[in-house]
């Protein structure tokens, strides 16, 4: 039973959107399943591929839904490409991407330097970027011929909006790995290196943790990846026709994230 399953989970993973909120919509209930997991104990983490935002953003966006939340919970793509890159070492970057990336490459000590000095950088690091240019990704394309590490926030194709989509982090990055031949580092989901750095952060193993999302392809096969228990909701971007034709698997679908907080509520009215 999937509740007896989350009831031994001592985590909970939240992609955010199409599973927290829709846009500036947010998914009815989200906040009491927030409350009801608090209440019984849980950790929880929002988890977002999206780069352009900082955890600050997040939090206060997610307080303004009514869901209890401290920036500390929130784990974006930059900042987890932050924390791989102090990893490896530091290095003055060229940033393709927002302020979201480039505030957390800064936050951890990197230098974040401009087109004029890009051909000098260690490491190039490509996001989501709405002011993207030319001559950014010429300087991008310069830094990289030159030896500088290709790293990418993550690698959605499309970004989804209220009527269809445009182009993603991930359509910015191919041309640029088209035209250098270089394939980038990924850093984002369905990437073990963010839900590894998700796991630390929540100080969990990848057994008591649950990651629940919208998508197939990026948070089902992040789970499924690390082989842990994945939960998919149907309020986001998935079909349940979808999931017939997908090979990824998710251990349970559910319509949304306030039937998790139904599923603990209704235990503790058993009990009681
Ligand atoms: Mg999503």
């Amino acid at each position: 039973m999937l509740s007896e399953t989350l009831r031994m989970k001592k985590g909970f993973i939240l992609d955010l959107d199409g599973c927290v909120y829709l846009g500036n919509q947010p998914i009815e209930g989200v906040g009491d399943t927030i409350n009801v997991l608090r209440g019984e104990g849980k950790k929880i983490l929002f988890l977002t591929n999206n780069s352009t935002k900082t955890p600050r953003d997040y939090a206060e966006k997610l307080r303004r839904m009514g869901v209890d939340v401290v920036e500390e919970e929130v784990l974006t793509s930059s900042l987890a490409t932050a924390v791989y890159l102090r990893r490896l070492g530091y290095g003055d970057c060229f940033v393709v991407g927002e302020e979201g990336l480039v505030r957390a490459l800064e936050e951890n000590g990197f230098r974040v330097i401009g087109v004029r000095e890009a051909k000098n950088a260690r490491y190039v690091v490509c996001g989501l970027d709405t002011s993207l240019t030319y001559e950014k990704m010429a300087a991008a394309c310069y830094a990289i011929q030159n030896g500088a590490k290709f790293i990418a926030t993550n690698t959605d194709p499309r970004l989804p909006v209220e009527d269809g989509y445009v182009p993603g982090a991930g359509s910015i990055i191919e041309a640029i790995a088209t035209a250098t031949g270089s394939r980038p580092t990924v850093i984002g989901k369905p990437s073990k290196r963010i839900m590894n750095i998700a796991l630390s952060r929540m100080g969990l193993k990848k057994s008591e943790v649950v990651m629940v999302g919208d998508t197939l392809k990026i948070d089902m096969a992040a789970a499924k990846g690390m082989g842990m228990t994945g939960v998919l909701v149907l309020s986001g971007s998935t079909k349940t026709e979808d999931i017939e034709k997908s090979r990824i698997k998710p251990d349970a679908v559910i319509p949304s994230v306030a039937e998790i907080g139904k599923m603990f509520g209704r235990n503790r009215r058993s009990l009681a």
